[in-house]
């Protein structure tokens, strides 16, 4: 049976992988209008200020996203950005880019000293930032998550898909949108799986650490973002121990 909305996801996912192919290797640190840590009226006092580092990839949707699941969003571009944060996403785009530009900016050092001591959310690009090895080629990464994660693991062409599935979030099923995902292979003792495809998992979290080789951000669905907020809130003022 056609389903005109299946087919409304399909377009938009084509326009989103899209637009992952022009940003590739465009690094923007455009003039930001948002170096707004500060400035809040009333109405946003309480809710945690969560960072999206915005240097590259569908930072847009997150922000969105993050809006609608009772967080104040702001685009981050510079390492000094980070102090005001209760925490962080990084989003999804070319991880390979991301790095460069962390490690241009002098950004590498001050967000891995972060990553300990806040919530960060990496979705796809962002959750290979935070492992602790990368493969399919290796490189450099966070380290800050115990797993092990292999880029573009569902083949060489672009690989998208569009996964529903019982996860370990409360509600019913999920739309997981994957896009030249990478697939987490190993997992260490303290990271909980809330999600898998393929028995590999796909939304993990360890702490106040969480990653998802989808994008949460592009289904209408928030209960991945409101996880996170929730994190984000409970963990406000309260710097993370790890070991
Ligand atoms: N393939 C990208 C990488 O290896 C990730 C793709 C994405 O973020 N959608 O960095």
């Amino acid at each position: 049976m056609p389903n005109p909305k299946a087919k409304k996801r399909r377009i938009e996912l084509t326009k989103t992988e899209k637009r992952h192919e022009s940003l590739k290797d465009v690094l923007k640190p455009e003039k930001d209008s948002t170096d707004s840590a500060e400035a809040k009226d009333s109405s946003q006092q309480g809710r945690p200020h969560i960072g999206i580092l915005a240097i590259q990839g569908d930072y847009a949707a997150h922000a969105d996203a993050l809006s609608e699941s009772g967080a104040e969003p702001s685009e981050i571009r510079k390492p000094s950005q980070l102090a005001a944060l209760d925490g962080l996403i990084l989003p999804g785009g070319e991880s390979t880019t991301m790095l460069k530009f962390l490690e241009r900016h002098g950004f590498f050092e001050v967000l891995a000293q972060f990553c300990q001591t806040h919530p960060v959310f990496g979705t796809c690009a962002g959750a290979i930032l935070l492992a602790r090895e990368v493969r399919n080629p290796a490189q450099r990464s966070l380290a800050v998550l115990d797993a092990v994660v292999e880029r573009n693991a569902y083949g060489r062409q672009i690989d998208s898909a569009i996964v529903t599935a019982e996860t370990a979030l409360p509600n019913g099923p999920l739309e997981m949108v994957f896009i030249r995902a990478p697939r987490i292979v190993e997992t260490g003792a303290s990271v909980e799986v809330l999600a898998r495809r393929e028995g590999f998992p796909v939304l993990v979290r360890q702490g106040q650490i969480m990653a998802a080789t989808f994008h949460p951000e592009l289904s209408g669905d928030r209960r991945v973002h409101r996880l996170f907020v929730e994190i984000a809130a409970a963990g406000k003022h309260q710097p993370a121990v790890h070991d």
